[in-house]
């Protein structure tokens, strides 16, 4: 079952204070996931993307880190 998460619940906007939600489409380094992986619809997607840039400007998550070996 591939369906957007946010159509699946109705979201319009995704709301970038929610840092639980946010947190389910970045992966253990912080990245945004790609589309392929967060099964999210092309509009939803570029809202996530959105929503997680401001989040992080707001310091409510993560910037990506660098991978240390
Ligand atoms: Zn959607």
């Amino acid at each position: 079952m591939k369906q957007c998460y946010f159509c699946q619940h109705e979201v319009d906007v995704i709301d970038y204070k929610n840092t639980e939600i946010l947190q389910k489409f970045t992966d253990n380094t912080h990245k945004i996931k790609p589309r392929k992986r967060t099964g999210l619809c092309a509009s939803h997607q570029r809202k996530l993307a959105k929503s997680i840039k401001r989040a992080r400007q707001l310091a409510l998550i993560p910037y990506q880190e660098n991978v240390r070996i």
